[in-house]
């Protein structure tokens, strides 16, 4: 009967907690991971609370997550506390804005801004809001995205918009030329360097790469997709916004989950059947409205 049940609610006043679900007698303890960053003193928080009160055995969800396995329904509030004393918290389940996930970001070598702390500024704000079905978010520094923001209800992915700020002090070095994966930078005839703009990525690795700091970043952003998702058929989310600076982030999500909140219809529990029948036109007439927008 208990074969799987979540929380430890039944017939008691306690909240549902959807982070702990009942199997074969035991329990599963879902752990936050916001951004899937953890200290070191927490990885061995999860390591005494899943040999103390589990079987030690941990599992790592796709969503940046901790799984702790097979906790005695006794020890259940025991292994919470402990939890809590490490600073952390119960994952992300149900109906509402789910663990949002971040690439490594600043730490990579291609990556110019951090995106790791946007995910934990939108995770502060609308981690676990109420909402008419799962909303799953993740945030990446470039446009060849290890997370795969794109299969996302939102895709959040950083843009950089290259500029050859001095074209007399680029030595033609050539570097920029080998690090764009698109073709876009080239060292032309005048051994300077050179942008297409129609084939830029906008990832911005020329600027990080380029020995001499003649190539500068004119604009950091995002791009935002909405209403992609991973399980079957995968869908690619469209684009809701080629680029806005970073300052737009925030707002311009939180109009996204509100536009849901009152317009989804109940069969609607994720954002791919909700983008698919009111349009990506619409959703951008709608949900740009007020934003400031540097590429549609
Ligand atoms: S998504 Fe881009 S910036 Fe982030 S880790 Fe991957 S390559 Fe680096
Ligand atoms: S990497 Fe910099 S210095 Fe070298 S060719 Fe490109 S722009 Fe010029
Ligand atoms: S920003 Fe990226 S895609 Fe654009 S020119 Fe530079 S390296 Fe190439």
């Amino acid at each position: 009967m208990d074969n799987k049940t979540s929380g430890t609610t039944k017939g008691s006043q306690k909240p549902k907690r959807p982070y702990l679900t009942k199997k074969n007698g035991k329990y599963e303890l879902k752990v936050r991971v916001s951004t899937g960053n953890l200290t070191a003193q927490q990885l061995l928080a999860l390591k005494d609370i899943s040999g103390t009160y589990g079987s030690g055995q941990i599992h790592l969800t796709a969503r940046q997550e901790v799984l702790i396995y097979d906790i005695e329904e006794a020890h259940v509030e025991e292994a919470i506390s402990r939890l809590e004393a490490a600073g952390l918290k119960g994952g992300s389940a149900g109906m509402r804005v789910r663990n949002i996930m971040s690439c490594v970001g600043d730490r990579c070598k291609n990556c110019a801004w951090d995106p790791a702390a946007l995910a934990r500024e939108l995770d502060e704000k609308y981690g676990e809001m109420d909402l008419p079905g799962a909303v799953k978010m993740a945030v990446a520094g470039c446009p060849f995205p290890c997370i795969r923001p794109q299969l996302n209800d939102i895709g959040i992915i950083g843009r950089i918009l290259p500029r050859l700020v001095d074209e007399e002090k680029c030595k033609g070095c050539g570097m920029c030329e080998k690090v764009c994966k698109v073709g876009a930078a080239s060292v032309g005839e005048g051994k300077k360097s050179v942008t297409d703009y129609n084939l830029c990525a906008m990832c911005g690795r020329c600027v990080l790469y380029c020995p001499s700091s003649v190539r500068i970043a004119e604009k950091t952003g995002v791009s935002i997709t909405v209403g992609g998702g991973g399980s079957w058929p995968v869908t690619e989310g469209p684009i809701l916004v080629t680029m806005i600076g970073l300052d737009q982030v925030i707002p311009l999500v939180g109009k996204i989950l509100n536009y849901y909140k009152e317009n989804a219809l109940s069969a609607e529990k994720r954002l791919r059947p909700f983008v698919k029948r009111i349009g990506i036109e619409k959703l951008k007439k709608d949900l740009l409205k007020g934003v400031e927008v540097i590429i549609p």
